[in-house]
């Protein structure tokens, strides 16, 4: 498909089976444990791509193609190197016959994403330093509900330490999530939805909630609606600190969400300690301690993971302490806590935000 220029010519796919066509030819019955919701519509599949900007002679990763509607539409785009990576082996054949059609320009990766190397997905000169305009790479995806917030925290903690898909810059993403999730990732300040994962993820990219999928639109049909979000990492994060770090704190600032937002943060010290260090560290960041974690905005969060990493450096055993390790051994030992002292629910775990 190269012309004499040695540009890419634009390029469509010739006239292939239906995406619906190929689930009937190859009788792909929808995996509830990989939470398959096929889009056979490809105006709306088209209409997620568009959110990715141009894809003129882009280098692209989807994630879960399964039966390849989301695929074509990304090749229509203008796509020139397509990776598509797929858990599910019954998929591969029907991808096979799509990448035959695109003349070259679909891998196919059969396995997890989740594991999958993306560093290593694509040439080296594709890259872009981090303070320029996005290398022209994306990653685009229908992302199955059961993997899609453990797959952008682990992302977010790439974007934040430039590896992975980011070894190459500042790569876009444009990804499905539960309307729930879609509308955490990107709830403002004093917003209900506002919770660790706005905070996570706004703090290093811009994100935009580009529009709302009803789930009619899937087969099968989900139990709810889909947003389809976007994220530009930003060239400097709004707070400088490790991600691990930041993480720690903003877990346990939200760990008690209608509470004032130091009953939070007093979680990230010893019983001994509590009272005396959350007062120094609420006071170094100049917080108020009786705002709602939900009101706090990112210098909010910016000046308290500054004053816990100040505390830190100066007392480096703090860095391990871990609220609910201790109220582990409480219990072991006999000496239970009081039920004012337990968060609402059990906290989460870092990989699974609230
Ligand atoms: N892109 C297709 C579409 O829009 O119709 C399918 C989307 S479906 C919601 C999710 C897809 O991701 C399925 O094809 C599923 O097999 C695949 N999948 C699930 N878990 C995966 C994983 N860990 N790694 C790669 N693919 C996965």
């Amino acid at each position: 498909m190269m012309a004499a220029s040695g540009k890419l010519a634009s390029f469509r796919l010739p006239p292939l089976p239906t995406v619906g066509e190929l689930i009937k030819l190859y009788k792909l019955r929808a995996e509830k444990q990989l939470s398959q919701n096929f889009l056979l519509d490809l105006r709306l599949t088209d209409k997620i791509v568009r959110q990715a900007g141009s894809l003129k002679d882009a280098h692209v990763c989807e994630v879960g193609p399964g039966p390849g509607g989301l695929t074509r539409s990304i090749i229509n785009a203008g796509a020139a190197d397509l990776l598509v990576v797929e858990k599910d082996s019954r998929f591969i054949p029907g991808l096979k016959l799509l990448s035959e059609a695109a003349q070259g320009r679909v891998r196919i990766v059969h396995g997890d994403i989740l594991t999958y190397r993306m560093d290593r997905g694509f040439p080296v000169n594709i890259s872009k330093p981090w303070g320029e305009d996005p290398p022209n790479l994306h990653i685009i995806g229908n992302l199955p509900f059961n993997i899609s917030t453990p797959l952008i925290i682990k992302w977010l903690e790439h974007m934040a330490n430039r590896t992975g898909p980011f070894a190459y810059g500042r790569t876009q993403l444009t990804l499905t999530f539960q309307k729930e999730v879609a509308e955490r990732l990107t709830a403002s300040t004093a917003s209900k939805q506002r919770s660790r994962l706005s905070i996570m993820a706004q703090y290093l990219s811009t994100v935009h909630n580009c529009f709302t999928i009803p789930g009619r639109a899937f087969v099968p049909k989900p139990e709810v609606d889909v947003g389809v979000v976007h994220f530009t990492p930003l060239v400097q994060p709004q707070i400088q600190q490790p991600f691990k770090m930041v993480e720690k704190v903003v877990r346990n600032v939200f760990q008690f969400r209608r509470k004032h937002c130091h009953k939070g943060v007093e979680k990230l010290f010893p019983e001994a300690r509590r009272i005396e260090l959350t007062q120094e560290m609420m006071q170094k960041a100049d917080v108020d301690p009786t705002l709602r974690p939900t009101d706090l905005t990112i210098p909010h969060i910016r000046a308290l993971a500054d004053a816990y990493a100040h505390l830190c450096t100066r007392e480096p055993d703090l860095l391990s302490f871990e609220f609910r390790e201790e109220l582990r051994l409480k219990h072991l030992s006999g000496r239970g806590n009081t039920p004012m002292d337990m968060p609402a629910s059990t906290p989460p775990s870092p990989l699974q935000p609230c």
